[in-house]
């Protein structure tokens, strides 16, 4: 197993549920890849997930079975969205239709919304993305232009998009906005936000319990060998590790380099994948937050670079020592392109400055007692246009050789969930190559 984020290590677990002696190789000298908590003076910083949804069925089954199902905390407040320097809240889901956030006229518009749910359901389904590449036929952005309002794009779209994936509507496909909205929706007693009690990196934590997991162990090769199998080539030399079967549990970009036996066509998927940036700036007060909300979402409309803050106070009591808070910021989208040259000192500094510019009594600053700065250029794979046509091929062709499956949340999702239920099912080919194998 290469890679031990969530997706290698679900994979991992299933392949040994089933008898297999699995290595998972780890090039972080941390477990769990982007679900990953540091302690900074007693607080959480969730340096990638920040929450697990109700509508992550596998994931809260899988926490069950790890016996941490005590530990799972429900995130007891909503998040809300900026317009003209007030906040506005969208959740629970029925408060959209009493917001002021937009007008009558744009929330009529989202019944056109709902009615496309509806009819597309049967192409919305978690754990088969792939089901919904005849709807991967527009941008969010053209669609909402289309057929609902510009006011709907920019305020209710659009802040989602950039505040949870750091996405932008111009670079997602509409049948990603289907899938997570029917996702969210159909759920009976609407959508939930769920923390861990000692942040999510202790997902990763549990689930590799008893599984020889190899830190600070990077592959730099996979080489197919002529009697069968593979040899894993390790990045400061060494013995290979041969394996009748590897599962390539790593982002997308990594494959090409790892394979590049693996052809034109096959590594055009690979290549195919962008991932979107952020840089979170985490800033521990001593004193709680003036705030109620546990997310901020900032519009673009509004400001070109943050996209979103979480209190972690708010969040979960646990996040923080009693009376101390946390504020996570994050900034995306194009500015980012250009701010990522800068510096930490002035990166933080302009960070600070747009949310005092912003929201003046969530500045942390005057009550701080750290902050850090971290970059993710690699946050989240993005689900553009087409990317659902490279899954549908993916899991129709023989994309993968005897013995060898991917996994990750550009298969699976682009959140836990996703990666988890990815990981999961490349344990699953790789075990039926197994059986049928002569
Ligand atoms: C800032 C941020 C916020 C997020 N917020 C949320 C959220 O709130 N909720 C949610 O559900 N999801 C969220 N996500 C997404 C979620 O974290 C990911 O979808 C998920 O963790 C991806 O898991 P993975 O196993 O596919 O990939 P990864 O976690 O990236 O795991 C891949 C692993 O492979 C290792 N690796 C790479 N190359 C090699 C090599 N050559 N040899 C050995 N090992 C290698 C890497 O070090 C890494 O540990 C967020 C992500 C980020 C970055």
């Amino acid at each position: 197993m290469i890679g031990a984020g969530v997706a290698g290590l679900a994979a991992a677990r299933r392949l040994r549920t089933y008898g297999a002696h699995v290595i998972v190789i780890e090039s972080g000298s941390v477990i769990g890849g982007r679900v990953c908590t540091l302690i900074e003076q007693g607080c959480q910083i969730e340096l990638g997930a920040e929450f697990l949804s109700s509508f992550y069925t596998r994931t809260l089954a899988l926490i069950d079975e790890l016996g941490i199902r005590r530990d799972l905390h429900r995130i007891p407040s909503s998040s809300a969205i900026l317009r003209d320097g007030r906040f506005y809240s969208l959740w629970p889901n029925v408060r959209i239709a009493f917001t002021q956030l937009v007008g009558s006229r744009h929330k009529l518009a989202l019944s056109y919304l709902l009615a496309s749910l509806l009819r597309h359901s049967p192409l919305l389904d978690l754990a088969a993305f792939q089901k919904a590449s005849p709807i991967d036929d527009a941008s969010v952005s053209d669609y909402a232009r289309a057929h609902l309002s510009e006011d709907l794009l920019e305020y209710v779209l659009q802040p989602p998009l950039a505040g949870i994936f750091y996405w932008t509507p111009e670079r997602t496909s509409r049948a990603l906005l289907m899938l997570v909205l029917r996702a969210g929706l159909s759920h009976p007693t609407g959508l939930k936000l769920f923390t861990m009690r000692q942040g999510l990196g202790q997902l990763p934590h549990a689930m590799a319990v008893s599984l020889d997991v190899r830190l600070g162990t990077r592959a730099c090769a996979v080489d197919r060998l002529p009697t069968g199998g593979y040899a894993v080539r390790l990045a400061g030399g060494g013995q290979p590790l041969v394996a009748d079967s590897v599962i390539c549990a790593t982002t997308a970009s990594v494959v090409p380099s790892l394979m590049p036996w693996l052809g034109a066509a096959r590594l055009a998927l690979f290549h195919g994948v962008r991932y979107s940036a952020t840089a979170l700036l985490s800033t521990g007060t001593r004193e709680r937050l003036p705030c109620d909300y546990y997310g901020l979402l900032f519009p673009r409309r509004e400001t070109a670079f943050l996209s979103s803050a979480t209190i972690q106070a708010v969040k979960s009591i646990s996040a923080v020592p009693c009376g101390r808070d946390t504020l996570a910021l994050h900034m995306s989208g194009p500015a980012m392109n250009a701010l990522r040259q800068c510096d930490d000192e002035t990166l933080t500094r302009l960070m600070i400055a747009e949310l005092r510019r912003l929201a003046p009594h969530y500045d942390p600053t005057p009550q701080a007692i750290f902050q850090r700065l971290f970059r993710c250029p690699e946050a989240l794979p993005e689900f553009d246009v087409g990317h659902f046509r490279r899954l549908q091929s993916f899991a129709s062709s023989d994309m993968e050789p005897p013995g060898l499956a991917f996994a990750g949340d550009y298969l699976g999702g682009p959140f836990v969930e996703g990666a988890i239920l990815s990981g999961e099912a490349a344990a699953a080919r790789v075990l039926r190559g197994r059986v049928s194998a002569p």
